[in-house]
C-alpha cells in the first residue's frame, strides 16, 4: 500500500487548529514517498509535529503534508533570528553585532569572487530580512540595493536604503529592472513554490547574471550526528532539506547551469553544532538571551577545527549559477 501523508500526520502531536495539505515532490513532481523523519521546531519551542518524507523517485526529502502558506507565519515571530533588530543583546551587542557582520562579509567574499561589485551593480536578495547583507554591499561598494521577504515594516537603521518589496518573491513585479545578482540565503528551503522562485530568479536576472544560493545540505556531516535533531530541520519553517543531488538537479530543472559549487556557506557552521548538541542534550526550545556567553566560549575552544570548516563539509551548500 502507498504510504499516505495526511493519515500519518494524524497521528502525530499536532495543535488542533493546524490544517495540512499534501504537496508533491518539489524536484520531479512524483507523489510516491516513504516517510523519512519527524520534526519538531526546536530553534523557538514551539508545539508540533512535522513530516518530513523521501521521494521514492529522486529521493528529494521535503515536508509533506505542510502547513498551507498563510497558516505559518505563525511559526516566524520575533524570536527568530534573522528578523532580529540591533541593540537586543545587552552587554554582549558589541560581539554579536562583530558576529552578524561578519555572515554579511562571508557573503560578500562569496558574491565577489564572481560578481562585479560597483556603483553599477544591481543586487537583488531574496529573504532580504532587515537587509544587513545589502546595506554592507551598498556601503562598501556602493552596489544598487534590492530586497524581497514576506515580512515588511522592519524598523532597522538604514533600512529605507533598501528597494524593499513585501510579499513573496514570483508575485513581486520589478518593472523591468535587471539584475547583475541575485542571492538567496537560506531562501529556498522555507519557499512554498522553489520552482517558480527559481523561474523568477531566472527571469529578472541580466543575460550574465549571477544567482547565488546557500541552503543548509542534507548530506552533511552535522545531519549525521544529529539526525532528527539536526538544526536544518527546523520544522515547520524547512519546506525542504536539499542534499547536493537535489540542489543541482532542481537549479538544472529551471534552467540554471552551475558554475560553482561550495560544500560550505556564509552561515557559520559552528552555529548547527552548538544548537545541535544543545537539542540533543536539553531538547527543544533554545533562549538566545541564556545561551549567548555558552555559545562564544565554545566557539573559541573549537576554533583549531573550525579553521578547517570549509574543507569538512559540516551544514551548508552554496551555488553559483548562470542562465542556461
Ligand atoms: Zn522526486
Amino acid at each position: 500500500m502507498n504510504f499516505k501523508p495526511l493519515t500519518r500526520i494524524g497521528e502525530l502531536d499536532n495543535p488542533s487548529h493546524l490544517n495540512f495539505e499534501e504537496v508533491n515532490c518539489y524536484v520531479c513532481g512524483s507523489n510516491n514517498c516513504e516517510e523519512f523523519l519527524i520534526g519538531e521546531e526546536d530553534l523557538t519551542g514551539k508545539d508540533g509535529e512535522f513530516l518530513y518524507v523521501k521521494c521514492k523517485d529522486c529521493s528529494h526529502v521535503y515536508q509533506n503534508p505542510r502547513i498551507p502558506v498563510e497558516g505559518i507565519k505563525e511559526y516566524y515571530d520575533g524570536e527568530y533570528i534573522a528578523h532580529r533588530k540591533k541593540k537586543d543583546w545587552g552587554v554582549l551587542t558589541p560581539l554579536y553585532e562583530w558576529a552578524m557582520n561578519k555572515h554579511d562579509r562571508e557573503k560578500e567574499k562569496i558574491v565577489k569572487k564572481h560578481v562585479k561589485l560597483n556603483g553599477d551593480t544591481r543586487v537583488l536578495d531574496v529573504g532580504c530580512a532587515v537587509g544587513t547583507f545589502l546595506l554592507h554591499l551598498n556601503k562598501k561598494h556602493n552596489c544598487k540595493i534590492s530586497g524581497v521577504d514576506f515580512k515588511g515594516g522592519l524598523e532597522y537603521p538604514g533600512f529605507e536604503k533598501v528597494d524593499f518589496h513585501e510579499g513573496l518573491f514570483y508575485e513581486q513585479d520589478f518593472k523591468d529592472v535587471q539584475f547583475d545578482s541575485v542571492t538567496m540565503w537560506h531562501f529556498l528551503e522555507h519557499c512554498y513554490d522553489p520552482n517558480q522562485s527559481l523561474k523568477k530568479a531566472h527571469e529578472v536576472l541580466k543575460e550574465d547574471g549571477k544567482l547565488i544560493i546557500e541552503v543548509p545540505r542534507l548530506d552533511s556531516l552535522t545531519f549525521k550526528l544529529f539526525g532528527k535533531k539536526w538544526p536544518g530541520v527546523q520544522a515547520p519553517q524547512h519546506t525542504t532539506m536539499f542534499d547536493k543531488k537535489a540542489l543541482v538537479k532542481i537549479m538544472e530543472k529551471n534552467g540554471f547551469v552551475i558554475e560553482k559549487y561550495m560544500p560550505y556557506g556564509a552561515f557559520p557552521p559552528y552555529f548547527y553544532i552548538f544548537t545541535g548538541v544543545y537539542f540533543k542534550l536539553f531538547g527543544k526550545g533554545l533562549n538566545l538571551n541564556k545561551i549567548i556567553f555558552p555559545y562564544f566560549f565554545f566557539q573559541l575552544l573549537l576554533s583549531p577545527i573550525l579553521l578547517f570548516q570549509k574543507r569538512l563539509n559540516l551544514s551548508m551548500q552554496t551555488v553559483v549559477c548562470r542562465k542556461i
